[in-house]
């Protein structure tokens, strides 16, 4: 029967990317300590975002170089106003969240469960971007930074910081627009590669967080909020207003008197209009007056700049567009092809080659 060497890796094509930060915790057990949700996974199991898999007891990232949305705008979108103001973004994002927000407007790309099972399943066609090609898109729209956004960079680390080395050797800024769901380990990683922060305090109240991430809690945000901080990021803050969810006066004035307490009272916050949409549809949209208020509220609590956005709801909103409708040259992008049936493998993880492809599995013969 005739048999084929198969090549260990093609240069530029998608592959599985280790997870950067990992430790075993048992024969067949390893942590993801990337956010802290901290999974320990099993061979064949993938993390609660979606986007990290064990295999043999290695954690691979399946979303590196995979790209949902691409947009160009101002820097002041993000929202964020304080750091190279008039100046533009390219903004990119992947898919994998580690919360799950009632009210997202983003779902398809910031859950990402469906392209994600199809990477997982090697059925995807999604666009691979390289982070030099990436970053080459950034310099040839005449963008001064490169955002992550509309998903959570935290969940994509190791293609944020390839990506970022790239953009500083070629003289762009980079911004991360996260909820601060991460461990100090990852925050550490972010020094020097990362240039500002925008961060959400989405409330002062565990339950609140819980319902979206039963893991989480306000202290540990805050703190990783003032981690980035004290590692000297550039930090903006943002709480998205939803009425009868975190709209109380006193919860407000909290988070405004922690942020004079933790990172000054010329750090800007952006107080953001919340809109309908998902499990949150039957709640309206945030009364202009609220949004008012809880600008009087920061004021009041020594914060100098307080910002309302009453025409726009989440950062994730629809204003991302999808890869391939933007920028001329695009469409040249790699798409990640069906596997062939032939060459996949166990528990519905069909990613065998991918894992060839990276040098993961001995070279083989094909029959
Ligand atoms: S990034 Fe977070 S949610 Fe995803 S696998 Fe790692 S610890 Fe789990
Ligand atoms: S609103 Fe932001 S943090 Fe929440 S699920 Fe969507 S992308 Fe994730």
């Amino acid at each position: 029967m005739a048999s084929e060497e198969i090549p260990v890796a093609v240069e530029g094509a998608y592959r599985l990317m280790p997870t950067r930060l990992q430790e075993k915790i048992g024969d067949d057990k390893t942590r993801c300590n990337l956010c802290l949700w901290q999974c320990g996974l099993h061979h064949g199991q993938r993390g609660y975002c979606q986007a990290h898999v064990n295999r043999n007891g290695t954690l691979y990232n399946l979303s590196y170089g995979i790209v949902s949305a691409i947009d160009i705008g101002p820097i002041e979108s993000k929202p964020v106003r304080h750091y190279r103001p008039g100046t533009r973004v390219l903004s990119v994002g992947s898919y994998g969240c580690s919360f799950r927000c009632g009210g997202c407007h983003n779902l398809d790309i910031s859950w990402g469960t469906e392209a994600l099972d199809q990477l997982a399943r090697g059925q995807s066609k999604a666009a691979f971007v390289t982070p030099e090609r990436l970053v080459q898109a950034a310099i040839d729209s005449q963008v001064q930074g490169i955002a992550f956004t509309y998903s959570e960079p935290a969940v994509w680390l190791e293609y944020v910081l390839d990506v970022a080395e790239i953009a500083h050797e070629r003289g762009l800024y980079t911004v991360y627009v996260s909820n601060s769901f991460v461990t100090d380990e990852a925050l550490s990683l972010l020094k020097g590669k990362i240039d500002v922060l925008c961060s959400d305090i989405k409330s002062m109240s565990d339950s609140f967080y819980q319902a979206i991430c039963p893991r989480a809690s306000v202290s540990q945000v805050l703190n990783s909020i003032k981690t980035a901080h004290d590692l000297g990021i550039h930090v903006e803050t943002r709480t998205n207003v939803i009425p009868g969810y975190n709209d109380d006066e006193r919860e407000l004035q909290q988070i405004a008197e922690w942020i004079v307490r933790n990172l000054g009272d010329d750090s800007p916050w952006h107080v953001t209009r919340f809109y309908p949409a998902y499990r949150l549809a039957h709640v309206p949209a945030t009364p202009v007056e609220t949004l008012e208020r809880a600008a009087t509220l920061g004021r009041q609590a020594g914060l100098g700049s307080v910002y309302v956005y009453a025409d726009k709801g989440c950062d994730c909103a629809d204003e991302n567009a999808p890869v391939g409708d933007y920028l001329p040259g695009w469409e040249s992008l790699h798409e990640v092809n069906q596997c062939a049936e032939s060459c996949c493998g166990e528990e519905g993880i069909l990613i065998t080659r991918y894992e060839r492809e990276a040098g993961l599995l001995p070279r083989a013969s094909v029959k």
